[in-house]
């Protein structure tokens, strides 16, 4: 009899950390054959950004690294995944596959269409959640649309104990693999970076993450969102560790930013329209005006507001943007440019190094008023106020925007309130050093009001 052989189809759980689907594969068989397969479509798509290529081309290289350590490699593959794993299969004996469950509607189709392919015995396991979505219902049996009530009973579920990862992992030798490709990403991707980034986080930020979340010029929050979007961390272990310390305000708020995660994904499982239209489907016949020019503005940071510039800057040079920083932009191009907001979750797709569909799509859909329990439409940020809240010192606009550093931070969120003299006095003059405002909030704030109340959708 040959040994009993799988396949564990990596995806996006790109560790050997609390893996379920390696833990059962190994479990349920003699030896295992990791695999990943660059798929072309998935590649070539418009969403999918050049940085987390290349993130994942460096999280491709620790995972084999991490195999290595334990008698493995991982097997790389490059074409359509039904063929290369259909051919993996019969080379190699295999007769099951693992995988970690994905939730994407396109991620569902392509695993519908490739386990009917394969015809083998498979295995989707839990690993990039902390619960299932439908684990969690409303006493009806519906899903929750609404976060708070669903982060109640989020909080009531007895979450899996992470599972270490495997000694030794026994894979059948000489199997061909491609090269592994190159990446050089910005940040320093797999497992142990992701595990080292939390144990600074919980030593540094956590116990008074509550309040340091909300000023994009502090390190105040995590940073991990593109360690979990890519698996390098398991959300089950990232939640045991924060439950290891002492209990804190900003400890409960930093597991609630893991239940907005589930509840997103959750949202894009049940209700996957979401994916191209909106939430409330009676916001899909709203009239956006999509001024071409604006959107370029915006994209460029050059919009004369310095909040607003500062983080599409920062988006644009690092593929990374403070969360208070997207709802402030994301408002800004929906409520005061009057641009979809599906023109900005695209663009961010582009730039994110954590884009990720279920978040972005909800944090767009929250800031547009056309998602699940949504800012009401009438509640519209307002840029100056919000750099003046978030950032008092001008500090996260100055760092992006270098050309304001000589505006006293009174002003820095509204350098227009300084006479033409004043300006040339400091050498930061308007429409030469820094653009002027393409819009008057005030004036586009009732625009904004007057077409989401032409839909008379309350
Ligand atoms: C318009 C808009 C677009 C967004 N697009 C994305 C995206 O593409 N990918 C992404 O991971 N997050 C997205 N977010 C959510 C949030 O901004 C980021 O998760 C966060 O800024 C990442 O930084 P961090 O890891 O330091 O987060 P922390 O504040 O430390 O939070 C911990 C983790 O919780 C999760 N999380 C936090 N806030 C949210 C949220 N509102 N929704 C879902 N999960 C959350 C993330 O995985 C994050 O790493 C978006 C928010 C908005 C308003």
């Amino acid at each position: 009899m040959p040994p009993k052989t799988a396949l564990v189809w990596f995806r996006r759980t790109l560790r050997l950390d609390d893996n379920e689907a390696l833990c059962t594969a190994l479990e349920e068989n003699e030896r295992i054959v990791p695999v990943f397969v660059l798929d072309p479509v998935i590649l070539s798509r418009p969403d999918t950004g050049a940085r987390r290529v290349a993130f994942l081309y460096d999280g491709l290289h620790a995972l084999d690294a991490a195999l290595r350590e334990r008698g493995s490699y991982l097997v790389l593959q490059h074409g359509d995944p039904a063929e290369e794993l259909g051919r993996l299969a019969r080379e190699t004996g295999a007769t099951a596959l693992y995988y970690s469950q994905e939730y994407e509607p396109a991620g569902r189709a392509r695993d519908v269409r490739v386990t009917a392919a394969l015809g083998l015995e498979s295995h989707a396991c839990l690993d990039h959640l902390l619960s299932e979505p439908g684990s969690v219902k409303t006493k009806t049996g519906t899903p929750y649309t609404v976060f708070t009530p669903y982060f109640r009973a989020w909080q009531e579920q007895a979450f899996a104990v992470p599972r270490s990862a495997p000694e030794r992992i026994a894979t059948p030798l000489g199997i061909a693999t491609d090269p592994l490709p190159t990446g050089s990403a910005a940040l320093p991707a797999g497992e142990t970076a992701a595990r080292a980034q939390l144990t600074a986080f919980r030593h540094t930020a956590l116990s008074h993450y509550d309040t340091g979340r909300e000023f994009p010029a502090e390190p105040g929050t995590s940073q991990l969102s593109a360690y979990l979007k890519f698996g390098m961390l398991s959300p089950r272990r990232a939640l045991e560790a924060t439950r290891q310390q002492p209990k804190s305000a900003g400890r409960d708020a930093w597991i609630r930013q893991l239940a907005w995660r589930d509840f997103y994904y959750q949202i894009l499982w049940h209700f996957p329209h979401v994916a191209t239209g909106c939430f409330k489907p009676q916001f899909d016949a709203l009239a956006w005006h999509n001024d071409e020019a604006f959107f370029a503005a915006w994209q460029r940071g050059e919009t004369g507001y310095p909040f607003i510039d500062a983080a599409l800057r920062q988006l644009a040079q690092t593929g990374t943007m403070h969360n208070r920083a997207r709802m402030a932009v994301a408002s800004f191009l929906t409520k005061d440019l009057l641009c979809d907001w599906r023109l900005g979750e695209n663009y961010f797709m582009q730039q994110l190094l954590d884009g990720d569909q279920a978040a972005n799509n909800g944090g767009w859909q929250w800031a547009a008023g056309t998602g699940t329990d949504a800012q009401p439409y009438f509640r519209i940020f307002n840029p100056v106020s919000q750099g003046e809240k978030f950032d008092p010192e001008g500090d996260y606009v100055k760092r992006w925007c270098p050309e304001l550093k000589p505006i006293p931070s009174k002003w820095v969120h509204k350098p227009w309130e300084l006479s033409v003299n004043e300006q040339a006095a400091v050498h930061c003059v308007l429409g030469r050093d820094y653009p002027s405002r393409i819009v008057e909030h005030s004036e586009q704030r009732t625009k904004a009001l007057a077409l989401y109340k032409s839909l008379n959708c309350g």
